[in-house]
């Protein structure tokens, strides 16, 4: 098929030779026609299958999933993004695979039971409370790094009775300050806002971030910092030689300098396809602009004219259909 055209074998490779897929000019000229197919198409109302009553997108084999996204074979979940296997579980974000009544954690997974407030605990753990990177452990309040551990707070050993004396204690004492109740501050964390998911989800400018109080990195790596020369790629792969990975070369997008490093160049080489003109940086944001983004508008069904929750924007160009009049119109 050639942009959903019927053609036979001598017609689709005599078109694959003459188009030159190893060269980026003619690349650049495919890609702009597929763009053009594409937005005829219709689309289903979220990415996934399988999904029973639940909101979100890019789900799979999901029961009452609430505004989750990217989260496969889970069940009563609310707010929650890239998880695998979770049940019960409310505001945890990554990963999964075996847990159970989860609230307000992150990067957290591998049989895991009743987490509250806790960053990167893994592996069999239960009943822990702001605890961050502590594995194969259970009953513990506000430790770090510890392993195999029970009864401990603070990362101080106390006996069961001591734990359970303690604890409601120091809740009450934390719900008076109004320490209680939310995840770890954002001002605590080691990254700036910026070199994380966050700014890929809910962008902000660096004067936004740094009015809350929250850290911003600065890219030093910059269109200003690189004085060199502009240079230019071949245009066909076939014509590119080993000297470009001894180059420097500029985003064409933002300026910012980049190299091709002999793996990259081998592999492109290996596929016949032409070298990228962006840098890395860049060609991640490209690929993330295609995903639809973490929000969901109120529109009808384009057929039955159903109502319908979906990440489509009533002003996107795209046919959105309900999943049932999408099924029976694709199959
Ligand atoms: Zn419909």
């Amino acid at each position: 098929m050639l942009f959903n055209e019927q053609k036979n074998r001598d017609q689709y490779e005599e078109f694959i030779a003459s188009v030159g897929i190893g060269k980026f000019s003619m690349m650049e000229r495919v890609r702009e026609k597929v763009d053009e197919a594409l937005s005829d198409f219709i689309a289903k109302e979220f990415h996934g299958s399988n999904t029973e009553n639940s909101t979100g997108d890019y789900l799979r084999n999901c029961k009452n999933a609430y505004m989750a996204f990217d989260c496969d074979d889970c069940e009563d979940i609310r707010y929650c993004m890239f998880l695998d296997e979770a049940k019960s579980s409310m505001d945890h974000s990554h990963w999964g695979r075996n847990t159970e009544r989860m609230y307000e954690c992150q990067a957290c997974g591998y049989d895991l039971f009743n987490l509250r407030f806790c960053n990167l605990c893994w592996s069999g753990c239960s009943n822990l409370v702001y605890c961050d990177q502590c594995f194969s452990s259970k009953d513990c309040f506000a430790c770090s790094g510890l392993k195999k551990a029970q009864y401990c707070i603070l990362n101080k050993q106390y006996t069961k009775e001591e734990y359970e004396n303690l604890v409601p204690k120091i809740i009450e004492h934390m719900k008076q300050t109004g320490e209680w109740g939310e995840f770890f501050p954002v001002e605590k964390s080691i990254y700036a806002y910026n070199e994380t998911l966050a700014q890929e989800y809910y962008p902000l400018t660096k004067k936004e971030v740094l009015g809350n109080g929250w850290q911003w990195y600065d890219d030093q790596n910059t269109e200003e910092s690189y004085r060199g020369p502009n240079l230019i790629l071949p245009d066909d792969i076939a014509e590119t030689n080993d000297d470009v990975c001894a180059k420097i070369y500029r985003c064409s997008e933002t300026g910012k300098p980049y190299k091709i490093i002999p793996q990259e160049l081998a592999f492109h080489k290996r596929l016949s396809i032409p070298l990228p003109r962006r840098c890395p940086d860049q060609r991640h944001r490209d690929r993330f602009a295609l995903r639809n983004p973490r929000h969901l508008w109120d529109r009808e069904c384009k057929k039955c004219k159903k109502a319908i929750q979906t990440s489509y924007a009533p002003d996107r160009p795209e046919i959105v259909f309900c999943e049932d009049c999408y099924l029976k119109e694709v199959y």
